[in-house]
């Protein structure tokens, strides 16, 4: 990774407010025509990364890189970006298409220009049919693509989204995810940073995730990465469900024990005898004997649609199973035996944060 033509790039960024740091050295680099999640719980400084790259927040060290060119000290409409809120923030007294030329306005750009750039910017989200509406006469959806439409008419080099589908219902929700996925196609130059705590939606559409958590970066990769080898407790548990066992390194080479059972799974360079933590995902984990068995009694069974949602009681520690073909229920408190593959497990250091490694240098 090339860190000077990154699309974005932060270099030890810190923000705070009075004594209260809400941004911690974050180091991160979105290249061109990627879209970057950030995913994290409200209040971890997702929407503060953001305004640092947009400039409404000044850090208070660090800098922040655009196209390879330090824009700390520049202000927001000097940077060349699109942004996108959740609350749409369309003007109600101009017609949709006069919001769209809001950008192109300001940056003086000439009549004839603009009204081309307003048609594309509008057919690139549909809404073309639209432009002589005012933002009253258009639904929450429809304002929300009307935005993105202003974002784009400037032909930002990057695209900045907070929270962008949170505003909408549910089925508007995932419609619209479809829609920004195409968009994301059709803008193969541009850098998109998307700020959002709902992991469906960073899943869906990120190349790669960073997760914040707590001012600072936690993680950061593709999703499958960070679906299939989370490097943190914090990682494993926010991205995908996840059963989250204590367990001891063995004195055997590639073993760990978890209350008593020996159980075979990759220790890489943990140290023998020493804590950590079995991360299982609940569907790789399969009912009756098999290789590592788990054995204990059924203390909930649900059944959720698509799969039951087994909970069972190994020696105190609840370890959850969901099946998708369960014909016979085993009873509620009957034994059961649980298994799962070596190559489905995860270890990680108990409770302590594993540091990021950063390949290529700059940023994660
Ligand atoms: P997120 O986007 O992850 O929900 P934010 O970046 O909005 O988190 O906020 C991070 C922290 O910074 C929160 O504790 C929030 O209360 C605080 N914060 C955000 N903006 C301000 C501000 N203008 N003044 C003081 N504190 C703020």
């Amino acid at each position: 990774m090339t860190g000077a033509a990154a699309g974005i790039r932060f270099d030890q960024v810190t923000v705070a407010y009075g004594e209260q740091v809400v941004l911690d050295r974050l180091d991160l680099s979105v290249e061109p025509g990627e879209v970057m999640a950030l995913l994290g719980p409200s209040g971890s400084g997702k929407t503060t990364a953001l305004r640092a790259v947009a400039g409404f927040v000044r850090p208070a060290s660090g800098r922040v890189h655009l196209g390879g060119r330090d824009v700390t000290g520049l202000p927001p409409h000097r940077r060349g970006i699109g942004m996108v809120v959740q609350q749409y923030a369309l003007f109600p007294h101009l017609r949709v298409e006069e919001n769209v030329a809001f950008g192109l306005r300001a940056r003086k750009v000439p009549k004839a220009e603009t009204r081309e750039r307003v048609t594309e910017a509008l057919t690139q989200v549909g809404m073309e049919a639209y432009a002589r509406r005012h933002p009253r006469e258009l639904s929450g959806g429809q304002q929300q693509r009307v935005a993105i439409a202003r974002a784009l008419a400037i032909r930002p080099s990057v695209l900045l989204l907070d929270e962008p589908l949170s505003a909408l219902d549910a089925q508007l929700r995932s419609g619209m995810l479809a829609e920004l996925a195409r968009l994301h196609r059709e803008l193969p130059e541009v850098s998109i940073l998307y700020v959002t705590h709902d992991q469906v939606e960073a899943l869906t559409l990120a190349d790669r995730i960073a997760v914040m958590d707590r001012a600072r970066l936690q993680d950061c990769g593709t999703p499958e990465e960070l679906y299939r080898r989370p490097r943190t407790e914090f990682t494993a548990s926010f991205v995908g469900n996840a059963n989250l066992l204590p367990v001891r390194v063995g004195v055997r080479e590639g073993t760990v024990d978890l209350a008593g059972h020996t159980l075979s799974v990759a220790t890489g360079g943990a140290a023998r005898g020493s804590a950590a933590t079995l991360c299982l995902r609940p569907h790789l984990v399969g009912l009756g004997e098999g290789p590592n068995a788990l054995r204990g009694t059924l203390a909930d069974l649900q059944w959720r649609g698509s799969i039951h949602r087994l909970r069972v009681d190994v020696d105190g520690r609840a370890v959850l199973a969901d099946l998708r073909e369960l014909r016979d229920p085993p009873a509620l408190g009957s034994p059961v035996t649980l298994h799962f593959a070596a190559e489905d497990a995860v270890l990680l250091a108990a409770a302590a944060p594993v540091a990021v490694a950063a390949p290529g240098g700059a940023g994660v």
